[in-house]
């Protein structure tokens, strides 16, 4: 498991934490090789979760591109709505091994909080998530289903009062509290080991759009496109396909028409320590990390896991932005299309994807990971059309 992805990653933590990220890390190790837990693993994902989630041919979609075909793999119908599930899974069942009794989390859209309260609910752990107030306001109905679930939310009013700030106290909560304490992050982000291991959990995502293809259509797809947040549904499709011939596109959010940056950590950042890693930071000219702006609760975030950092400047992974107007466009394509309502993260993956199998020719195949469904994001989209989006 490298520490560093060329020279990003790393573990830019104070002392107090060494010993809980050495911890993870060896407890991972003997997690993966031991048949016991993989196949409670496998069992709970199966079973609790739904998996594996099918790969569905978008013929409507395909037809309105024009071109290459569009296939959607399918984690909206995950457990909870989106992928989330797989890494709340992974990371709670780690937490029972090391004999934590309590797991910790942040949320910012509430999606992974909700997936945390979930397992924590199923796994019998005492469950607190750190939200920041403004999310909170926000994001309502999933701070509802966190309480339902049996989940203590935890109101953060510090800075922006959004999911940086949320990071910050979970933090500081586990410092605090590392021996009875797990600190479930939510993305592939943060200190080594946290990169590697959600990436580990997510590439179940990967594994499986190899396999479906290989059987729908006899070969690996020509692209492979996902959304980037913190980049755990990205690298968990990625990770499988890097040594492969896939071509690989991860998509930011680009913001509102105009904005100077959007959520584009990638495309618009420079790498700079943000969360314990080093890697691409929206960051202003003192290097303090910058405001960010997406229609996209779950994209809007100004740092990127370290190993995309590496497969950007590697040249293995393209990385672009889509602007807000152009989820919420494939958003209304999906639905009026294919019947189905997509989260609006993954929407600015679909909104890519339509527009690469339309410059592709018709024997090409694109995979778009459809991470999550839209449910939770209704108020905004129609909040949009009324503004005549
Ligand atoms: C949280 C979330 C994302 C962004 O997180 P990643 O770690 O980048 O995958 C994307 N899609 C959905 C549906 C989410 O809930």
């Amino acid at each position: 498991m490298p520490r560093r992805f060329g020279s990003y990653g790393g573990a830019y933590v104070p002392e107090t934490l060494v010993p809980a990220l050495q911890e993870l890390e060896r407890t991972w190790r003997g997690a993966r090789a031991d048949p016991g837990f993989r196949g409670e693993l496998s069992r709970l994902s199966r079973t609790l979760g739904g998996r594996p989630t099918p790969l569905y041919f978008a013929r409507n979609l395909t037809r309105r591109a024009g071109g290459a075909e569009i296939w959607l793999k399918r984690e909206d119908l995950v457990h909870g709505g989106a992928h989330k599930f797989n890494n709340a899974l992974g990371q709670g069942l780690l937490a029972r091994r090391m004999g934590k009794s309590r797991l910790i989390a942040e949320t910012g859209a509430g999606q992974h909080g909700v997936a945390t309260a979930m397992i924590g609910a199923a796994l019998g752990l005492s469950t607190e998530v750190y939200m920041g107030e403004v999310d909170m306001d926000r994001q309502r109905p999933n701070v509802e289903r966190m309480r339902l679930l049996g989940a203590k939310v935890v109101p953060v009013a510090a800075g922006s009062r959004t999911l940086k700030d949320a990071i910050n106290a979970a933090l500081r909560d586990w410092i605090a509290n590392v021996r009875t304490t797990h600190y479930l992050l939510g993305s592939a982000v943060g200190p080594h080991p946290f990169p590697s291991l959600v990436a580990g959990f997510q590439s179940v995502i990967g594994r499986e759009i190899l396999r479906q293809a290989r059987r729908e259509f006899g070969r690996d797809p020509d692209l492979a496109v996902a959304c980037v947040g913190g980049g755990s549904n990205a690298i968990g499709t990625f990770h499988p396909m890097l040594r492969t011939s896939v071509a690989l596109l991860g998509i930011e959010a680009g913001g509102p028409r105009g904005a100077s940056r959007g959520a584009a950590s990638l495309s618009r950042g420079r790498p700079g320590v943000l969360h314990g890693a080093y890697t691409y930071v929206l960051q202003d000219r003192d290097g303090q990390v910058a405001p960010t702006e997406s229609v996209s609760a779950g994209l809007d975030y100004a740092g990127v896991g370290p190993e995309h950092a590496w497969l950007r400047d590697r040249g293995r992974v393209t990385y672009r932005a889509v602007r807000d107007d152009g989820a919420l466009a494939a958003f209304r394509w999906l639905a009026e299309d294919e019947g189905i309502l997509p989260a609006l993260e993954p929407a600015h993956a679909i909104f890519a994807a339509v527009g690469e199998a339309r410059r592709r020719p018709a024997r090409q195949r694109v995979v778009v990971t459809l991470s999550g469904r839209g449910d939770k994001d209704l108020g905004v989209v129609l909040a949009a059309l009324a503004r005549g989006a």
